[in-house]
């Protein structure tokens, strides 16, 4: 069985490691440096996208044309007001539909505030692969969050495309080269701040607020923690940018929320092993931990 020690003391890798019920076949490797867009997945492969030079806001059409930013240095990131809400949240809002009521009363301890669903990419709008196997959801509640840094190149392309070419290099990696059913986390945040959904089914269960699917993230935690995989690769000197952080604390203030996590519950990688992931991630969970605490009160 792989062990996070194998390949990151020079913390060169985030290490995914295996569930608590390896799959069979795996032999996981974490790679030295990230490869470059796999053939046949077409442009847009870490290590194979066009850097913008231009902050822009890009309009999304598919989330009813709502502005969003993408950018780091845009202006409007730190903007709660046009912080991004899953459209269906929009149109519950309005038409009072079940949607509402799932999107919003979910069962849990009692809070003091629901922070905004953010808009969550699942794996039918990136088209992800299938699972090689079997899904499995646990039926209870994870109690932390373990935050980590995929280690691919930290591209300068912000884009929704990039991040699903992100999720995609994930997946293939995490499937083809560790034999692992599926992606290991159950949520990627892009370095545009495009949150895709990892494992298939992590999103269906966040909502739920019931349950998890069993990743394969963190040895020996993976049956209580939710794997949040940053795009990037922080190690030292490195800086993640604002948009990314933005989404991250709104992503960790949802997962919280919905099932009942205190923001103290939220830790690194190298909390539980020997790697270094989430790189200079980690400095910052204090501050992590203190916005997501805000953003619940
Ligand atoms: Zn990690």
């Amino acid at each position: 069985m792989w062990t996070a020690t194998s390949s990151t003391a020079r913390g060169t890798a985030c290490s995914p490691s295996p569930t608590t019920r390896p799959d069979p076949r795996a032999t996981p490797v974490a790679p030295a440096t990230p490869p470059p867009g796999r053939p046949g997945r077409g442009a847009g492969g870490p290590g194979s996208t066009t850097p913008r030079e231009t902050p822009t806001l890009a309009a999304e059409p598919a989330h009813g044309g709502r502005l969003r930013p993408v950018l780091e240095g845009a202006p409007v990131v730190r903007d709660l007001s046009i912080r991004p809400v899953r459209r269906r949240t929009l149109l519950a809002a309005v038409t009072g539909t079940a949607a509402a009521a799932a999107a919003v009363a979910v069962p849990g301890p009692a809070r003091a505030a629901q922070p905004v669903e953010p808009d969550i990419d699942g794996t039918a709008q990136w088209n992800a692969r299938p699972p090689d196997g079997t899904i499995s959801v646990l039926r209870h509640r994870p109690s932390m969050i373990i935050v980590h840094h995929t280690v691919s190149d930290n591209a300068q392309d912000f884009s929704r495309d990039r991040a699903h070419a992100h999720a995609h290099w994930v997946q293939d990696l995490h499937m083809d080269d560790n034999g692992w059913v599926d992606t290991g986390y159950h949520f990627l945040v892009s370095r545009g701040g495009w949150i895709t959904e990892g494992r298939h089914r992590s999103l269906e269960t966040l909502l739920g607020g019931t349950g998890f699917v069993l990743g394969s993230h963190t040895s020996g935690q993976n049956n209580r923690g939710i794997g949040i995989a940053t795009e990037g690769a922080y190690h030292d000197g490195a800086t993640p940018p604002d948009a990314q952080w933005e989404v991250l604390v709104a992503l960790c203030a949802f997962v919280c929320a919905q099932y009942g996590i205190p923001s103290a519950e939220i830790y690194g990688h190298k909390d539980f092993g020997s790697t270094l992931c989430p790189g200079v991630l980690h400095d910052m969970l204090p501050r992590l931990r203190d916005e997501v605490a805000g953003a619940l009160a």
